[in-house]
């Protein structure tokens, strides 16, 4: 018998016959997840697939961030791919530098560089179910693909402060993830918004510099020492003659990281005698009472991201920096004015704000069948199966998906259990002639209320408010356990979740 399929059935990598190119693969993004899917494509030899970037250069947040001090919260050693260890780090926590140098490298190493297409913003990336392929528009033109991997990351898009007047300011006004490295801050008032994970790197290195600057304080964050310390020659040197010794290095941080979770996730009260460590910090670094009563969290250690540093305090101490914890009720063209009616002026703005986190933009140009676009999907919260794969959306993955960020330890690790998954599915497809995979509703569904249940008693949902939650105060961010119970997870892909098609036979085959 003969199977008639009204489809096209290009062979992949080649154009079709309406000029359309076609892979097997499309990957958005390449940061540590988009490069890390490259990679581990590679090393299976599958060389099928393309990997779009909207900038001109490899990196994502770890290229977008260049504000002075920027540099990586988990230590070094664990905030690399456990296949490309690197034994020339130079401290313990890597500077953003350091950091984009070796995703470089890694696009060097692995031989990615031929699959980029730079400039190629996803525009629009529609699921075909008659063709079973995804058509994607970028700016560098159209593209189907069998698979479709999104990449593009959580802290990809600033997010802006709905401020009245903001607008209209007329100073230099710009988000820490787009630095402006052309504006000289010295001798400014500078106006800084926000306390979080970026802010506090950066505005020590500014404040020597500045002429006034004030910080707007909304919530003060938590804050440990940072403990940052040179590696020294030798050691990288042994690093680099021994890499079982740094590997057994990268083993202890992770095992000493993973302890953290239990206070995050299983016992709260654990964090009491970190948050005394958190008190003395601020006891022993600001001396002035009133200026210590600002900075003195309120809500649980860990309910925000815990952030490390051991200069942000004593540059809050010094004489050109004052600290603001009203509310902002307007911008002008050259000052703020806060509720108290106080007007301060200013000539830079430096929103430090943070991203769209739960309301990806990326959600509101994906279309699953049906059409259905992604953010409408998840107008009431997103949500995924093993933060990887969504019902409506065949044949697409998500990295770092709903529920797989985290609180204590290296979002890498993550990446890496997602990408075993991922690639076990690709083999399955291969193997067993399936043309498209599609989570169950069900499977998700169960899946995301066991997620919702285990969040329950978590520091995260102890009363404060976060980027971990979204518009209704649901955790739709972080993966509520440890890391290994993650890769456990995903360590194979699982059939019996999904509904799987059938590779359809091509038009005239005998069957
Ligand atoms: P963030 O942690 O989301 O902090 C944003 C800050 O802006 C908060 O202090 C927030 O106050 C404040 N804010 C937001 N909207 C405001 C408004 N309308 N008015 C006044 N203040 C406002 O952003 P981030 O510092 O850029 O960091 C984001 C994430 O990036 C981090 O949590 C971390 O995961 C990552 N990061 C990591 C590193 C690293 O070392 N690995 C470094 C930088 C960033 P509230 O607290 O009151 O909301």
């Amino acid at each position: 018998m003969s199977i008639q399929v009204e489809r096209d059935t290009t062979t992949t990598g080649a154009a079709t016959g309406a000029g359309v190119e076609h892979v097997r693969i499309a990957i958005v993004g390449t940061g540590f997840s988009g490069l890390g899917l490259a990679i581990r494509l590679k090393q299976r030899g599958i060389a099928d697939f393309v990997v779009l970037e909207r900038a001109s250069d490899v990196g994502g947040t770890w290229r977008d961030n260049t504000y002075p001090g920027c540099a990586c919260d988990v230590p070094s050693h664990l905030y690399s791919f456990s296949f490309a260890l690197n034994p020339d780090w130079t401290r313990t926590f890597s500077p953003q530098p350091e950091i984009w140098a070796y995703l470089r490298d890694c696009v060097d190493r692995y031989g990615i560089g031929p699959h980029i297409r730079y400039g190629a913003e996803l525009l629009d990336a529609t699921w075909d179910d008659g063709a079973r392929r995804w058509r994607i528009t970028t700016p560098q033109g159209p593209l189907t693909a069998d698979v479709l991997a999104l990449g593009n990351g959580p802290l990809s898009e600033p997010s802006i402060p709905a401020i009245p007047g903001l607008d209209g300011f007329e100073g230099t006004l710009f988000h820490s993830a787009r630095w402006r490295h052309d504006h000289d801050l010295a001798g400014k008032r500078v106006a800084v918004i926000g306390t979080g994970a970026s802010a506090i790197q950066f505005v020590p290195r500014i404040q020597p510099a500045v002429g006034h600057l004030t910080l707007f304080q909304r919530t003060p964050p938590w804050i440990l020492p940072r403990l940052d310390r040179p590696i020294s020659d030798r050691r990288r040197a042994l690093y680099r003659r021994l890499p079982a010794v740094q590997r057994l290095v990268r083993g202890l941080i992770y095992t000493q990281r993973e302890i953290g979770a239990l206070g995050l996730v299983y016992r709260p009260a654990m964090l009491a005698r970190v948050e005394k460590l958190a008190r003395k910090h601020l006891e022993a670094q600001v001396a002035d009472p009133d200026l210590r009563k600002k900075l003195a969290p309120s809500y649980r250690l860990g309910c925000k991201r815990i952030l490390l540093a051991d200069d942000f305090y004593p540059a809050l101490t010094r004489p050109n920096v004052e600290v603001v914890t009203d509310r902002i009720r307007e911008v002008r063209p050259h000052s703020i004015v806060t509720e108290d009616g106080t007007e301060r002026a200013v000539d830079t703005i430096i929103v430090a704000t943070g991203f769209h986190v739960t309301d990806m933009p990326a959600a509101r140009c994906v279309r699953g069948r049906g059409g259905q676009l992604l953010a409408d999907t998840w107008r009431d919260g997103a949500q995924a199966y093993l933060g990887a794969t969504v019902a409506g959306f065949p044949n697409l993955f998500l990295l770092i998906g709903p529920n797989t960020g985290l609180g204590h330890t290296s979002m890498v690790y993550m990446i890496e259990s997602q990408l075993a998954y991922i690639l076990d599915c690709l083999q399955m497809m291969a193997r067993r002639g399936v043309e498209t995979v599609e989570v169950r509703p069900e499977a998700q569904a169960t899946y995301n209320d066991e997620m919702q249940r285990r969040l329950r008693g978590t520091v995260w949902l102890s009363g404060c408010a976060s980027w971990y939650l979204d518009a209704h105060g649901r955790n739709s961010t972080l993966w509520p356990g440890f890391t290994f119970a993650y890769r456990r997870r995903t360590r194979r892909f699982d059939p019996a979740s999904y509904a799987l098609t059938p590779r359809m036979a091509p038009v005239g085959a005998a069957g």
